[in-house]
């Protein structure tokens, strides 16, 4: 029943406090349980590069941040940590990094492909706005996923945060990577300055209206190097506001993969992607760059684990994991969506 799905339910829910709020957590909660159930995925990430021609407003490793070392792993490197990932029962590798648009394409593809042979995981990339042709030849590399998030769904302030960029171009290249079969998720960030509540709900029913294989959603926090530096998170005076938007994701989004993202652990300390495996998420991805790469790939502050190798990161998630009484997916987590995947290797 499409009418459950409405706007004026969403800021409701955006709008609850004390006990109507630990309802609201507890029905998320059912919810995931009931169409997620209680496996939690690992899917291990790896900054590959923090090379960027783009100039995000928000982002540290933006082009204009010449205070960035700049890196790009070698594919050999990066194969060699794929390599180590089901010992620690992940399924699979998400590759991550700025935008280069072709500069490095046959490369990544290359990379790919050779990930799948040697490896078996499923690789999911999230590496910006890029052509049909490019995504469509990473498809046949054997790419299973990718990520892009539209970061807001107000078009003027997206166009303001994004030099050279629109929302509609965003639209179009997840549009596109449906098109190939590719199972795709994309998201925003929570509190953007100039983010509205009526904005948090439409990001929220885009998301839903996208019907998106998994959704990233994380609090903007503001980064000293960037032009963002002076503000503040939309919701600084409540917090709770993050979780409030992941509860109703949730719950607008039954059956779609939601990762507790990093982010809320940088509000967080410690706690916040606990919190948001409890409130609806059930996929956790941990950081698996190694440290003398992962200190340069600075999107905000806070970044958790940025001391932490590989082994370490993947080791503390299923603690977490564990803890909270869940257990570790297996298989390859794939979308929950009985949908047409042409192609699926
Ligand atoms: N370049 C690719 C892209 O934009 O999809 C992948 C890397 S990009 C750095 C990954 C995500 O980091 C973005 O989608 C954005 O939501 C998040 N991010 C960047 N700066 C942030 C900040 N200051 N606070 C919170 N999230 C941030």
């Amino acid at each position: 029943m499409e009418d459950e799905y409405t706007r004026e339910r969403a800021l409701e829910m955006l709008g609850v406090t004390g006990g109507a709020l630990e309802e609201l957590y507890r029905h998320a909660d059912v919810v995931r349980k009931n169409h997620m159930g209680d496996d939690v995925y690992i899917r291990g990430i790896i900054e590959f590069s923090n090379i960027c021609v783009n100039d995000c407003l928000y982002c540290g490793i933006r082009a204009s941040n010449r205070k960035v070392g700049r890196y790009v792993m070698s594919p050999d490197e990066i194969l060699a940590i794929a390599g180590t990932m089901g010992r620690f029962r992940q399924t699979t590798v998400v590759l991550q990094s700025g935008e280069t648009p072709g500069m490095a394409d046959e490369k990544l593809g290359v990379l790919i492909r050779r990930i799948k042979e040697a490896t078996g995981l499923a690789v999911t990339v999230s590496v910006g706005n890029r052509p049909l042709e490019t995504y469509r030849y990473w498809r046949e590399c054997g790419m299973d996923r990718y990520l892009l998030r539209f970061e807001t769904s107000d078009a003027a302030l997206f166009a303001r945060l994004h030099p050279g960029s629109s929302l509609d171009d965003r639209l179009r290249c997840l549009e596109h990577l449906r098109s190939l079969g590719v199972q795709t998720g994309s998201g925003f960030m929570i509190g953007l300055p100039g983010e509205t509540v009526g904005v948090l709900a439409d990001n929220i029913l885009l998301c839903r209206r996208l019907d998106l294989d998994m959704i990233g959603i994380g609090p903007f926090i503001p980064h000293p190097d960037t032009p963002l530096c002076g503000t503040k998170n939309a919701y600084h005076n409540d917090p709770d506001m993050f979780f409030r938007a992941l509860a109703t994701l949730r719950i607008f989004n039954p059956d779609a993969h939601i990762p507790a993202t990093t982010a809320f652990d940088a509000v967080f300390p410690g706690e916040g992607r606990n919190l948001a495996l409890k409130r609806g998420a059930n996929v956790f991805m941990p950081n698996i760059t190694p440290v003398r790469y992962k200190k340069e790939y600075f999107l905000y502050p806070g970044k958790p684990s940025v001391d932490e190798e590989p082994e370490e990161c993947t080791t503390a998630a299923i603690v977490r994991i564990e803890s909270l009484g869940r257990r570790v997916g297996r298989g390859p987590g794939h979308s929950f969506k009985k949908r047409e995947q042409p192609g699926q290797k």
